[in-house]
């Protein structure tokens, strides 16, 4: 009976991602959509439009939270840190992210950016193509991310 429970309920897990997919297919990003869009982030946090979407809550065994964030070209987050640091796994598009007092660095499908604790730096989309990345942000015990003031237009700007 149990096993029966827990085949139907994984049956349905597929069927939601089948359908989440088959939505995305029709968005009219023209990226690879993995994970559903989510709504759109606050204006606090960032410039232009950015949907963020949570895929694993940390609890007190996994201390790490993992999400998707797809950004619309020109939209980036604020300046921000992370007490324990972040990793970006970017699953599509052309992005930017930058470290304070370093050059912006072209971010795009298939890489993997680590930023260190503590440091300030922001991500987002390229200003004609937009950027699908995943976060994971480890020991949550510590604090997640303190926010900071936007990126101007000019710091966005690769001269
Ligand atoms: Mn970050």
């Amino acid at each position: 009976m149990v096993l029966a429970v827990a085949l139907l309920m994984s049956g349905q897990a597929c069927q939601t991602a089948t359908e989440n997919k088959e939505t995305m297919k029709t968005d009219e990003n023209e990226l690879n959509a993995i994970f559903p869009k989510g709504e759109k982030g606050s204006e606090e946090f960032f410039t232009g439009n950015a949907y963020p979407t949570s895929l694993v809550a940390s609890d007190s065994i996994h201390t790490t939270l993992a999400g998707n964030v797809y950004f619309e070209p020109g939209a980036r987050s604020h300046w921000h840190t992370h007490p324990s640091g972040q990793i970006l796994i970017i699953t599509d598009g052309v992005g930017y992210h930058q470290i304070e007092g370093q050059p912006i660095e072209v971010i795009k499908k298939g890489d993997v950016v680590k930023c260190p604790p503590n440091v300030k730096h922001w991500h987002g989309a390229s200003p004609d193509v937009g950027l699908q990345q995943l976060y994971f942000i480890p020991n949550t015990e510590n604090g997640i991310v303190e926010w900071m003031e936007p990126v101007t237009d000019e710091q966005y700007s690769i001269k």
